[in-house]
């Protein structure tokens, strides 16, 4: 896929903010309490090896990611730390996952089965385990105690698989009302107490779970959108700690003309010109990204809100501002401007979404930047 590197749009991705919020987390766990970075989908689209690089700085002490790819470009840009693979890997990809050492997330029996056969007789290291239990997210997972006593018994006997952690996820970690995440707790106990001997890594951990609930840490959290600045409960509760957003997104003006009273601006002719205004041409657009439903958002011009006029384009949309403005005048999409600011979070509040799916969305046309 192209970066666009020749343009005047990115995503600003602040080192120090990304520090700071994971260090913040890492100083509040216990010694024996390890901190996992999830990365996945590009470190939330923040570029995932730049991430896991300032981590890793800050204490992360492995790295989560989704598929088995987002583990191989962490192992290919050198980050030779734990990584494990949340979601379900394909049977035959486990040999490769062995030789990079990358764990795997496995929610049945058949599929130890399967692997194990991939790798009788193959000389590499013990693949890395962790059983998947779920206690009430219905995505993955074991849900009861007796098929996970035989993966743990399958597991313990066999030469080619190492036991190495057992973890669930919770569905309402960010929420006010406790009462399901509880019985999750209570379900997870109960699973686990079928296990004698403990693997290296019990985790349940999200960042909600971490910031709101940490006395049920266990030994590992899977650090996210937090670690990014990002409050998971988009403000229903209280942050424990400031987080401060680690991204912003920038671009420039083109093109800025003045239109007559009656002139439609673009696709559909949805937006017509009241007055004479000033219509500036903006070079990002939905396949960046920035989705048709910002039509109306208001972005930021020399500290001042400026509306999404018409629809969004696919690689450009216009804004209307209050007076002529020179092409290269920035425009801030996230980000403080002045006395101003956008946050992920108004884009979602605006799009009826959350922020994590804002930021996943920016595509990889846009130029991530670290800056300070
Ligand atoms: C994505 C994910 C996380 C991280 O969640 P955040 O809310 O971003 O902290 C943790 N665990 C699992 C299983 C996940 O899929």
């Amino acid at each position: 896929m192209v970066v666009g590197i020749h343009r005047n749009a990115q995503v600003n991705v602040s080192k120090s903010a990304l520090y700071q919020n994971i260090n913040n987390e890492k100083q509040r766990l216990s010694n024996n309490e390890h901190l996992f970075m999830v990365v996945k989908a590009n470190g939330y689209g923040h570029g995932a090896v730049d991430v896991a690089k300032i981590a890793k700085q800050a204490g992360a002490d492995g790295f989560c990611v989704a598929i088995l790819d987002e583990g191989l470009e962490l192992r290919e840009a050198g980050i030779d730390d734990p990584i494990l693979v949340l979601g379900i890997t394909r049977v035959e990809d486990v040999a490769l996952m062995a030789k990079q050492r990358i764990s795997v997330t496995v929610s049945s029996l058949d599929w130890l089965k399967a692997a194990e056969k991939q790798l009788m007789g193959k000389d590499l290291p013990a693949l890395e385990v962790h059983l998947g239990l779920d206690t009430g997210m219905g995505r993955i997972g074991f849900q009861d105690k007796d098929s996970l006593k035989k993966a743990v018994d399958y597991l313990e006997q066999s030469p080619c698989l190492d036991f190495e952690g057992i973890f669930t996820h919770f569905a309402t970690a960010d929420s006010k009302s406790t009462d399901y995440f509880e019985l999750q707790v209570r379900r997870f106990n109960d699973l686990v107490s079928v296990i004698k001997n403990k693997p290296k890594y019990v985790h349940v951990s999200n960042s909600a779970t971490s910031l709101w609930h940490s006395e049920c840490n266990g030994n590992m959290i899977r650090f996210g959108v937090a670690a990014y600045g990002l409050n998971p409960s988009a403000g229903e509760l209280d942050l424990p700690y400031k987080l401060r957003p680690a991204m912003s997104v920038t671009t420039e003006v083109v093109y800025c003309k003045k239109v007559a009273a009656g002139r439609a601006i673009g696709y559909g002719s949805t937006y017509v010109a009241k007055d004479a205004e000033w219509i500036a041409t903006v070079p990002v657009g939905y396949a960046d990204g920035i989705t048709r439903r910002m039509q109306g958002f208001k972005l930021l011009v020399n500290g001042e809100f400026c509306p999404i006029v018409g629809r969004v384009c696919m690689d450009q949309l216009m804004i209307k501002v209050p007076n002529e403005v020179k092409p290269g005048t920035k425009v801030t999409i996230v980000g403080q401007d002045g006395n101003n600011s956008i946050t992920l979070q108004d884009i979602a509040t605006y799009c009826d979404t959350i922020h994590y799916e804002v930021a996943c969305l920016l595509t990889s046309r846009l130029p991530r930047k670290l800056v300070e």
